[in-house]
This record gives structure tokens, C-alpha cells and sequence, in this order.
């Protein structure tokens, strides 16, 4: 079904034309009529399933002629987001007249505060710069008709559920409120009870299961050899644009510097870099200027980079969500993508833990002429071989380092 069939108005069905969109997606399909007669929606689907549009389209389409005070309020847990959001609407109301202006922490007041001034119909927000803006009188929520709590479980990761509870106090009871959430955890389950109205929810696809387009490897290899694999790696693969994922900031400034002496075009992406640092990260990698991005998880949900080729894992992640997070990067909106993880020993319960998850093996990968120090990490699930827990007994019993079995030992 196109887009001009679903009762959408005409100038976001032009707007949804101009963004070159033909058909909708499964979400969109789902979503948008049932947005268009006013049901509360919780949407759980897979990040890059083009939500945003499921949710912007019907709510623009309604909306109408400009008014100054806001009408759509879409609260997001990091300020990439709203940006995105905000770029994305005001795509989708380019033929309109509507007015979107996007506030969050991290920089000045003054623009935010004369776009609030001059009036607009959507609000794109993180919460704590929105009751700032609120406190302080710049900013009113009484003509709230729709509210959207995007990324509901990031919010509540990043300890944000109270501050959405505030928001939402102030909005009118008689709205119409979306939730988008890859899981529904028991705080959101109560989110949902308190600020929903008989919502309809929508699953797209496995909740768990990334792209079915991504392909997965796993890279095992002794700790001291992370950085070569990653680099060898990297030379191996024919990628168009990567994103390197890192558990700390500190790894990702230090992984950042070691990619740019190998002369990689190299951005870092992570929450201690100023807000003008990770726009100007995202703008040139989004470009094209840098070929890849170094990032820790914030970087992972839901922000909208297009086209990346290969995500490399530089640290297994240590919850599982956070593995199918960062493989929605890639193979995005049909595309294909590669999904490569650095393993070490340690790391053998988590991966066995995110297999669990998504419900598949994945496949162990060893690089041909890498020269690898160590090859028992390698025997993993052999007859013969030990398991994590065993290995983890070797290896403390080893004296000067974790890597165990048959190999170390006839080193000794
Ligand atoms: P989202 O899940 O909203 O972050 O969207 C993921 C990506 O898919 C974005 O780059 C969108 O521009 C794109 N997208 C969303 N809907 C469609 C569609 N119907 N056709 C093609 N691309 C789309």
C-alpha cells in the first residue's frame, strides 16, 4: 500500500515523496492509521525499521496549519536523537508551514529559548533541558495534543523516568501518547499503565533478532593482540564506513588515536565530548570526511547513520541488548552489513549470552596469516576442550596471564 493510501494529508505525503520513501515500512503500515484515529501506540521494533516516520507522519498530518504554542511534544533520551528527530520532521513538513524546534542540554539557551519565543508545533526535547526551559517560564505545555516517549528504555537506563513523569504531568489528560521501546521492562510496563490510554502495541519483526541482512563473526584472540586484529581487520575488510564500538570513553579516545597513525579518517563519538564535537563527529562521518566512527554505546540506539558498511565490536558488549544495538547500525532499511566482534577469553560468557539472545550461533572467524600468539582460544566447544568456567580456574592458576590450554602450556 503507498504512501497516499494510508490518510495522510497531502503535504506530508509530498514531504514523504521528496525524502525519496516509496513504500512503507512495516511499522509505518501499522503505526500510521492507527496514530491517524487517535489510539495510543507502543511500538517495539527493531532500531532502523524507519519509526520515526511511523510515528511523524500521522501526527504532522493532523496537525494541520501552524499555531504558536506547541501541540506535539517527542521527548528523547540523548541529544543526537532529538537532533535527528528534529532534522526528520522538519523533512516530513517541508510543504507545511509547521514549525519544529529541537531543545537539549549541552549548549546555550538563546536559540532555544527565541525559537520557544517565536512558537512552534513540535517540541523535540531530552527531558532535563525541557524542564529547564519549563522552570524558567519559556516553556508551556497546555496545548499538548500528542506526546511521544521515544527510546523509552534508554530513558530509563539513563535514569530519566521521573523527569518524563514531570513532563508528562504538565501536558493535558486529554492527548494522545506514543512509547517506542526495543523492551518493555517492568518501570516501563508502569509508565505505560500510568501515562497510556488503552494503547494498541505493535511488534515488528523478533523483538530480539537484529537484521536478518547482517552478517556475524566472531574474532577471538588473546588480549594483547585486540588492537593488531582490529587493525589487520580493517585492512582486510573492503568497507565503505565503519563504526568501531568501545566500552569506555577512555578506550574510544585511545582506539581513535591509534586508527588515525594508521592513517584512517577516524571521529570519536562519546558522551565527554562537547556537544559541538559530536556534531561535527556525526556531520563528517555522515559526509563521508571520516571513514570511521569511534563510539561507546550512547552512540548505539537509534541514531540514524545511514549506509555503514561494517560494525566492528572492539569490546564484546556486556548486556546483550546493547550487541543487538550496536548491529543496527548496519544493514539498515534492507542494506546488508557485517557485524565483526573482538573476543577474548573473559568475554565467553557474554557472547554466550548475546547467542542466547539473538537466538543463533555466531560464527568463530580466525584471520589466515594473522599471527596469532595464542590458538587454544580457538578450541572453544571441541571435545576436549574446557569450558569458560574451567578455562577461567586454568587461567588463574597460570601465572602471569589468562590464556591457557594446550598452547601456552607447551610454551612453559
Ligand atoms: P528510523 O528507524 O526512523 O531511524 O529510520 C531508519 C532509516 O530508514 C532512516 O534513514 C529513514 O530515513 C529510512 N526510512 C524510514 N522509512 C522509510 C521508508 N518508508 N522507505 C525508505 N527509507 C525509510
Amino acid at each position: 500500500m503507498p504512501f497516499s493510501k494510508l490518510g495522510l494529508s497531502q503535504p506530508i505525503v509530498d514531504g514523504v515523496k521528496a525524502m525519496g520513501y516509496v513504500d512503507p515500512t512495516p511499522i509505518q503500515l501499522r503505526a500510521i492509521p492507527l496514530i491517524l484515529e487517535g489510539t495510543d501506540v507502543i511500538g517495539s521494533a527493531q532500531t532502523g525499521t524507519g519509526k520515526t516516520a511511523a510515528f511523524g507522519l500521522p501526527i504532522l498530518s493532523k496537525l494541520g496549519e501552524h499555531q504558536p504554542a506547541p501541540r506535539v511534544l517527542i521527548l528523547e533520551p540523548t541529544r543526537e536523537l532529538a537532533a535527528q528527530v528534529e532534522t526528520a520532521f522538519r523533512d516530513f513538513a517541508r510543504f507545511t508551514n509547521l514549525r519544529v524546534a529541537v531543545v537539549y542540554g549541552g549548549v546555550g539557551y538563546g536559540r532555544q529559548t527565541d525559537a520557544l519565543k517565536e512558537g512552534v508545533d513540535v517540541l523535540v526535547a531530552t527531558p532535563g533541558r525541557l524542564l529547564d526551559h519549563i522552570e524558567q517560564g519559556t516553556c508551556r505545555l497546555n496545548q499538548i495534543q500528542y506526546v511521544v516517549l521515544d527510546e523509552a528504555d534508554r530513558m530509563l537506563d539513563m535514569g530519566f523516568l521521573p523527569d518524563v513523569r514531570r513532563i508528562v504531568e504538565k501536558c493535558p489528560r486529554a492527548r494522545h501518547t506514543s512509547l517506542f521501546s526495543a523492551t518493555v521492562p517492568v518501570q516501563i510496563e508502569t509508565l505505560i499503565q500510568w501515562a497510556m490510554r488503552t494503547p494498541q502495541t505493535i511488534e515488528i519483526g523478533a523483538r530480539r533478532s537484529p537484521a536478518e541482512t547482517v552478517k556475524h563473526a566472531l574474532y577471538p584472540v588473546a588480549e594483547s593482540q585486540k588492537s593488531d586484529l582490529m587493525l589487520e581487520l580493517l585492512n582486510r575488510v573492503n568497507y565503505d564506513s565503519v563504526i568501531v564500538f568501545c566500552r569506555t570513553k577512555h578506550g574510544a579516545d585511545s582506539i581513535a588515536n591509534l586508527l588515525k597513525k594508521h592513517n584512517h579518517a577516524v571521529a570519536v563519538l562519546h558522551s565527554n565530548r562537547t556537544q559541538r564535537e559530536r556534531e561535527q563527529a556525526l556531520e563528517g562521518f555522515r559526509e563521508g570526511k571520516y571513514e570511521v566512527l569511534v563510539a561507546t554505546d550512547i552512540a548505539a540506539r537509534g541514531l540514524d547513520i545511514a549506509d555503514v558498511s561494517h560494525v566492528v565490536n572492539y569490546d564484546v558488549p556486556q548486556h546483550p541488548e546493547d550487541y543487538v544495538h550496536r548491529i543496527g547500525r548496519t544493514g539498515r532499511a534492507q542494506a546488508t552489513g557485517d557485524a565483526l566482534t573482538i573476543m577474548i577469553a573473559e568475554d565467553a560468557t557474554h557472547v554466550f549470552a548475546i547467542e542466547r539472545y539473538i537466538g543463533k550461533k555466531i560464527l568463530r572467524e580466525k584471520i589466515e596469516g594473522f599471527d596469532y600468539k595464542y590458538t587454544a582460544i580457538f578450541d572453544e566447544g571441541k571435545p576436549g576442550a574446557l569450558s569458560p568456567h574451567e578455562r577461567k580456574v586454568k587461567a588463574v592458576r597460570v601465572r602471569g596471564g589468562y590464556y591457557f590450554g594446550p598452547s601456552v602450556r607447551r610454551r612453559r
